[in-house]
């Protein structure tokens, strides 16, 4: 009988199913380092046909699948876990799926495939004069698979909401190896379940993603880049809202701080971005024209603001908050918790989160995408097993009203946190749906869902 290395090379060719641990190893950790595991192989399909046959060979053999697109997932959704001694799982990745379909201006509408890049998918859009709604600091890497599977936010949620409000439809491979199809770019159409948004934020439990029908927009140019020092998250919130009230459409609110922004500097080298030292900063991209400029410099705090106008120098303040990311994971291993509040209760965890954090030994690195409610709280010092600290400020988060992940997702970092965010009817009603759909769990077990003890 035939082993499951020889049935998936069948199906995939031998070039694309992976097994020599050095070159898996690029496949089996993940972009923070904190989660990592082994696989039996990973497997590099070419197109949705070849997704389906190796989904049917591990379907048939019980075989557990993890889909990964670009790998810059944040939670360990996109690795396998486990050691050399009970490797059990296969990786699919879906990087090879990169069908680009001409844009369809007359709807403002795009096919691509799972494995796309989102700046390729925006360079492609903008090259037809419209543009991509989602974007985020990962997206050299990110994949159109990846971003659904995680219903990504990033620098643009505030104007264009999250991945799934791109989302016209999906193609995908479920459970059994059967695929649906939903690329007809159809606006209205209520034939039953929405199953394209049923996948979007599913973390790959439910279904491979393959394609996506893809929403996009009127290309808007940047009029305005703003960078203003702060005193604390309050005074940001409360600058940025006032910055709304006078200029057009905010496309854009991040918010930093002082802690994250020695690390930027210490990594890149780049120099003070204000002539005075702030405690926190908000970044804020503007757009439409109007007479707002002067209504915008009587501001209290944009007084001392860097305010930029042609992409380069929006691009030099830029880097201040899209490099957070890797000069934290410079500094060493964080424990990534990606938080979003109510408006109103933001400051208030802010305020409280520094004792939760150091009373564990440890420090907090905050930023985030403010106009969106969402901070993400990198936690610097514990080791990357030790959750304690990680319970600590989903229970702080929880107690401010707030969500354990924005954007990023449950993953298995977060798996056993879910009931912080959702009610023992919702994940009841989880598991429904996830056992209808994968009923000997083989699609990413352990992710999103903690499995169930007996
Ligand atoms: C520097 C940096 C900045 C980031 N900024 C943001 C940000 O602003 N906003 C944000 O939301 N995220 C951000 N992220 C996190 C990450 O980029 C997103 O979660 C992204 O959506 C992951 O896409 P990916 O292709 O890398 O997916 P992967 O990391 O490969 O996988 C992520 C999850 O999706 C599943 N999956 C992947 N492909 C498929 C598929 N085709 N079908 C089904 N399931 C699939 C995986 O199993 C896993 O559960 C950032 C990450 C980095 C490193």
């Amino acid at each position: 009988m035939r082993d499951l290395i020889d049935e998936l090379t069948a199906v995939a060719g031998a070039d694309n199913v992976l097994t020599s641990p050095d070159v898996t190893a690029g496949y089996t950790a993940d972009w923070t380092r904190r989660f990592q595991g082994v696989a039996r192989c990973v497997v590099r399909p070419r197109d949705t046909g070849q997704v389906a046959a190796v989904i049917g060979v591990c379907a048939n053999r019980g075989v557990p699948v993890v889909p990964q697109g670009g790998n810059t997932g944040l939670v360990g959704g996109g690795v396998p876990a486990g050691d050399a001694a009970n490797a059990q799982g296969v990786v699919i990745s879906l990087r090879r799926l990169r069908r680009l379909d001409p844009v369809d201006t007359l709807a403002s509408q795009v096919t691509a495939g799972a494995g796309v890049t989102i700046a390729a998918l925006r360079e492609h859009a903008a090259n037809a004069g419209l543009e991509y709604g989602v974007d985020l600091a990962s997206r050299d890497s990110a994949t159109v698979g990846g971003t659904i599977a995680t219903n990504a936010g990033g620098i643009l949620t505030v104007r264009y909401g999250h991945t799934r409000a791109q989302l016209l439809g999906v193609e995908a491979v479920l459970a059994d190896g059967s695929v649906i199809s939903r690329l007809g770019g159809i606006h209205s159409d209520n034939s039953g379940y929405e199953l394209t948004q049923l996948l979007a934020g599913s973390e790959g439990t439910l279904g491979i993603v393959t394609a996506a029908r893809l929403r996009l927009h009127r290309a808007e140019p940047v009029s305005l880049t703003v960078l203003a020092g702060v005193p604390d998250i309050g005074a940001a919130s409360a600058l940025l809202a006032e910055v709304r009230s006078l200029v057009p459409a905010v496309r854009a609110a991040e918010y930093f701080e002082a802690a994250g922004l020695t690390l930027v500097r210490r990594h890149t080298g780049l120099p003070a971005p204000l002539a005075a030292d702030y405690p926190a900063f908000l970044l804020a991209d503007i757009t439409g024209s109007g007479d707002y400029h002067e209504r915008l410099a009587s501001l209290p705090f944009l007084t001392d603001a860097s305010v930029a106008v042609d992409s380069q120098a929006r691009a030099a303040l830029w880097a201040y908050r899209e490099r957070h990311t890797e000069s934290i994971s410079a500094a060493g291993i964080p424990h990534k918790l990606d938080l979003a509040f109510p408006p109103a209760r933001i400051a208030a965890f802010r305020a409280d989160l520094d004792e939760v954090v150091t009373d564990a030994g440890a420090q907090a690195i905050v930023f985030g995408h403010i106009g969106a409610g969402n901070l993400h709280v990198n936690v610097l010092g514990p080791d990357p097993d030790d959750d304690a600290v990680d319970e600590a400020v989903f229970a702080l988060a929880a107690a401010h009203g707030g969500t354990i992940s924005a954007e990023h997702g449950i993953g298995r970092a977060k798996a056993g946190a879910l009931h912080l965010s959702r009610t023992p009817a919702e994940i009841a009603a989880m598991r429904a749906i996830k056992s209808g759909l994968d009923p000997a769990g083989l699609l990413n077990p352990g992710v999103l869902l903690a499995p169930v003890s007996s």
